[in-house]
């Protein structure tokens, strides 16, 4: 399968126990099949840290302003949950098939060991736009929405150094 951004070969990988086809060496972003997200919810905080580090190329050109095509449906276009361009993150979800493309963006590029004041700001900016802005609490009342909300989350939570990852999340009973 080839990347949906891209469109360099995807390239399979496992981590704890998730299956994941990443573009590697190219744009980084990954795919998770609907029968992988299911599993992150039993997953511990940052399990899955390893996939930001997959080896980027600079100067890959990702198309941003067009739909991308399910990597697996072909035929049918993805549909963007979330997309910002200050922070380069991106998530995308297959109606058909249920498969959901990630590209973190600015993400991948803060430290995960003992990271600097500057890399924890930037975090905390880029979780305050993604759960305030994106996964509002008031889009969370249709249970699509809320469902779609519940996998974001879940893969940040997986996917983010735990020093970098919020206190709160939208999921949270206030
Ligand atoms: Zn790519
Ligand atoms: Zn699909």
């Amino acid at each position: 399968m080839n990347c949906p951004a891209c469109n360099n070969a995807l390239k399979a990988l496992a981590v704890a126990g998730v299956k994941v086809l990443a573009c590697a060496d190219s744009c980084g972003g990954l795919w998770f099949k609907w029968n992988e997200i299911k599993k992150l919810k039993d997953r511990n905080p940052a399990a899955g840290e390893a996939l930001l580090h997959v080896e980027r190329a600079e100067g890959v050109h990702v198309f941003r302003d067009i739909q991308h095509p399910c990597p697996k449906c072909i035929q049918t276009l993805l549909y963007r949950h979330c997309f910002n361009r200050r922070f380069r993150y991106e998530i995308d979800q297959c109606a058909k098939c249920g498969g959901f493309w990630v590209d973190v963006g600015a993400l991948a590029g803060l430290e995960a060991q003992s990271p600097s004041e500057s890399s924890r700001q930037t975090a905390a900016a880029y979780f305050k736009t993604l759960f305030e802005e994106n996964i509002k609490p008031e889009n969370l009342t249709h249970p699509d929405t809320q469902e779609s909300a519940r996998v974001i989350v879940q893969l940040f939570r997986f996917l983010t150094p735990k020093p970098l990852f919020p206190k709160k999340t939208p999921l949270d009973p206030l």
